[in-house]
């Protein structure tokens, strides 16, 4: 039995990876700030979704996530580290560091809080994975080429949060060598947090987080991938 936890899997990309990853097997802990959400969506999803409350931002709720794995299943197999928040596109001047450190709160730190917790209970599997939702809009490669699309999108908090994001994954990998470590960019998807203004259904855009989340030990680690292949760091 596979066993993996999606972090903000109550909806949007973290929701369809869940039901992709259920099709392939898995057994899917939804990770879910708010438990009356996360039933909800288990509910729809069926046999073998369970939800597990962790607000990511909240270091009690992270410690609780890992007890009650750690009593319940005992190890995980793979960990998809996908709750994220946009924050504002705030115009750069009227950004302060508190409006960036918000967003770093979840989409950075959270990933912190929430692997070390799970790294012991992932050490106990045979094939370890974790894949990490990031985004192209963290690429720094991407965001200095005039000729890229998005280039021309200029605001600190989520994209920042991204790039950390990306270069976290990296150290995690060498760290963790027995881990396969990666992080993903599932490309622009209709979800609430772009208002459904995303181009490509959550189908598609999950495909990459599961296509990352199935790799076995001799995959790839330290890779950094959208649904078309490799992207500049
Ligand atoms: P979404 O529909 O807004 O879903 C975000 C999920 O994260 C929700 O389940 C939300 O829970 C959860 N979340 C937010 N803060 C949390 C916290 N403190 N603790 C636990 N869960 C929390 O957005 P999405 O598009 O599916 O985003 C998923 C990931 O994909 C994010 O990391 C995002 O940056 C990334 N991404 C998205 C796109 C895109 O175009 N959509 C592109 C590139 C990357 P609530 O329902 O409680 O708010």
């Amino acid at each position: 039995m596979t066993v993996t936890l999606i972090t903000g899997a109550n909806k949007g990309l973290g929701l369809e990876a869940a039901r992709q990853l259920l099709l392939a097997g898995h057994t899917v802990y939804l990770g879910a700030r708010d438990p009356a959400k996360g039933s909800e969506a288990a509910d729809r999803l069926g046999a073998g979704a369970r939800v597990l409350p962790l607000d990511v931002t909240d270091d009690e709720s992270v410690a609780a996530a890992a007890s009650e794995l750690a009593a319940t299943v005992g190890h995980l197999d793979v960990l998809v580290n996908n709750a994220g928040i946009s924050g504002d596109w705030l115009q750069v001047a009227d950004t302060s560091a508190g409006d960036v450190a918000r967003v770093f709160d979840t989409n950075l730190f959270g990933v912190v809080r929430v692997t070390q917790a799970m790294v012991p209970l992932l050490q106990r599997s045979d094939a370890p994975v974790i894949v990490n939702v990031s985004s192209g809009l963290g690429s720094i490669g991407m965001a200095a080429d005039p000729e890229r699309e998005w280039s021309g999108l200029v605001s600190i908090p989520y994209t920042t949060s991204k790039s950390a994001l990306n270069m976290l994954t990296v150290q995690y990998a060498k760290a963790y060598p027995e881990i396969r470590v990666n992080v993903v960019d599932p490309g622009y998807t209709a979800t609430d947090l772009n208002y459904n203004t995303g181009t490509q259904t959550v189908e598609e855009g999950a495909a990459v987080i599961v296509r990352m989340a199935c790799v076995g030990p001799d995959g790839p680690t330290a890779t950094y991938v959208g649904n078309e292949g490799p992207l500049p760091w």
